[in-house]
């Protein structure tokens, strides 16, 4: 029988009745260690008290305006998010698909003026599932069959700035790049490479756009991830972990990026409502308190020194640790599919990402008991 949910995804036999903190519970009472925080999403981890408090009384009093008024919950949200980072303006919308959509349009209005609507993306890019963002992200499978995608995205090979400079021509409006890939193979952009994106930007009068819909709002110990390269972007998307579970999207933007989203040039219906914009201040409450990200950069180091330990001792089933922060990879040297299986049963939940990496993301509240236990969980792992 054809079953009623599509059968577009491979789920695990799981299913969770509840959770707390970086724990989930299964329906017939298991307990399982989330290092996948729902795709790095859920990032106050599960029952966080001031989150689900905020959103109860939230949905108590108005979930949903519409755009057509003020919502006084998305003006403080973005004037917070304003204030911490290099953008001056903020468009809200529910996904991290929309949100690379918005950027795209975005690049696109502000340079097709001067000629030029071409984008510049990179080999192993993930930027979503909507019809353009299959157009900038590099996977001809998720494309297959769904064709045709909009024309003008250039793909090149990460960290390779020869490649980047031949691309540029006369139609290219900007450059479109994950601090780090994650579906990608947890693959880090290098530091010097995102300063010479922005350098290359600048020489040619083209925008850099960051997506950083899985590298923001906290994932890698700095608010954002290019913090780490000292550039800023012109436009950058964000989604998963900014509403801490909560669907919510941003696109952030400079003022002569802005500028030229005048009324009635995008939308959104659910986009900037009250509810999600309540939670989306909850969860900067948490993450821009003091000491937060200087303890997610301790943590992260106390996982990476961890991992690299694992590695070393079983090189049978991993070979390298990959990426930065709370968001890193073991590539392994067995199928990824058999290690994600015995994580499993070791009762930890992780990632599956591109390049047969095992990904992990934990909430950015686990513990360093968690982490301790994470560890020793995939320190048992033998498969192979
Ligand atoms: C998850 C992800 C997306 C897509 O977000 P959705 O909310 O699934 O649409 C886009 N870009 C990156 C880097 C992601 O990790």
């Amino acid at each position: 029988m054809f079953p009623s949910l599509l059968p577009n995804f491979i789920r695990a036999d799981l299913a969770f009745a509840y959770g707390d903190g970086a724990w989930l519970y299964t329906v017939d009472g298991r307990r399982f260690l989330d290092f996948g925080a729902g795709i790095a999403t859920s990032s106050l981890g599960h029952g966080h008290k001031h989150l689900t408090q905020t959103i109860a009384d939230q949905a108590g009093k108005a979930m949903h305006v519409s755009n057509l008024y003020r919502v006084p919950q998305a003006e403080q949200l973005a004037q917070r998010l304003v204030d911490a980072s290099f953008a001056d303006s903020v468009f809200f919308c529910n996904s991290g698909a929309e949100a690379n959509e918005g950027m795209i349009k975005m690049i696109r209005k502000a340079m097709t003026p001067h000629g030029r609507y071409r984008i510049i993306c990179f080999d192993g890019a993930f930027h979503g599932r909507t019809l353009g963002t299959l157009a900038a992200g590099s996977n001809a499978a998720y494309r297959k069959g769904f064709g045709p995608v909009p024309e003008g995205f250039d793909h090149v090979p990460l960290n390779n700035m020869n490649a980047v400079r031949d691309a540029i021509g006369p139609e290219t409006a900007g450059i479109i790049v994950e601090p780090i890939q994650g579906d990608g193979g947890v693959r880090v952009a290098e530091r010097r490479f995102l300063q010479d994106l922005r350098v290359v930007c600048d020489e040619f009068g083209i925008l850099l756009g960051l997506d950083e819909v899985q590298t923001g709002m906290g994932r890698t110990g700095r608010l954002f991830a290019y913090e780490w390269a000292g550039i800023t972007p012109d436009v950058m998307a964000l989604a998963k972990g900014i509403g801490g579970g909560f669907p919510l999207g941003a696109v952030l933007a400079t003022e002569a990026v802005g500028k030229h989203l005048t009324p009635g040039t995008h939308g959104t219906t659910f986009g900037g409502n009250p509810l999600a914009c309540a939670a989306g201040n909850a969860v900067l409450d948490v993450v821009l308190a003091p000491g937060f990200l200087e303890d997610v950069r301790r943590k992260a180091g106390f996982l990476r020194a961890g991992l690299e330990e694992i590695v070393r001792v079983n090189p049978i089933v991993f070979s390298e640790v990959r990426g930065d922060g709370l968001l890193l990879g073991l590539a392994c040297v067995v199928p990824q599919a058999q290690v994600l299986a015995a994580c499993e049963a070791e009762g930890l939940l992780a990632l599956p990402a591109s390049e047969n990496v095992l990904r992990l993301a934990p909430p950015l509240t686990a513990t360093d008991n968690d982490i301790e236990m994470a560890l020793t969980k995939l320190g048992r792992i033998r498969v192979g």
